[in-house]
């Protein structure tokens, strides 16, 4: 346990106020803590997130699927590499479609 410090607005204030009331007989450390797991349960988002890139050689022309330019067989591009993570950017399945990203779009991400 650590006490912490920190400032409120006041509707803010009474808005701890009235859900600790209700719902946590005045127990403003579990009202916060109860927000807290509720904000990351919303944000969290889980499924499938991109843990890094290969290059491949494309032996078609292909569009990178970021920015949709358009590349030359024979360039050199890169395809991602899926893992089960939970982040906001997480896909709910591996994309079945072709995909591959340019440099810039990969420096980017
Ligand atoms: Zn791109």
């Amino acid at each position: 346990m650590k006490r912490l410090n920190f400032t409120l607005d006041n509707p803010t204030v009474n808005l701890l106020d009235e859900l600790s009331e209700k719902f946590y007989s005045g127990n403003k450390s579990q009202t916060v803590r109860a927000a807290l797991e509720s904000l990351a349960a919303r944000q969290g988002h889980d499924g499938w997130i991109i843990a890094g890139y290969t290059q491949l050689k494309v032996d078609h022309d292909v569009n990178c699927h970021s920015c949709g330019s358009e590349y030359e067989e024979g360039r050199v591009l890169f395809k991602p590499v899926f893992e089960r993570g939970n982040s906001p950017k997480a896909i709910q399945s591996i994309p079945s479609e072709e995909w591959v990203e340019c440099s810039l779009c990969v420096e980017k991400n």
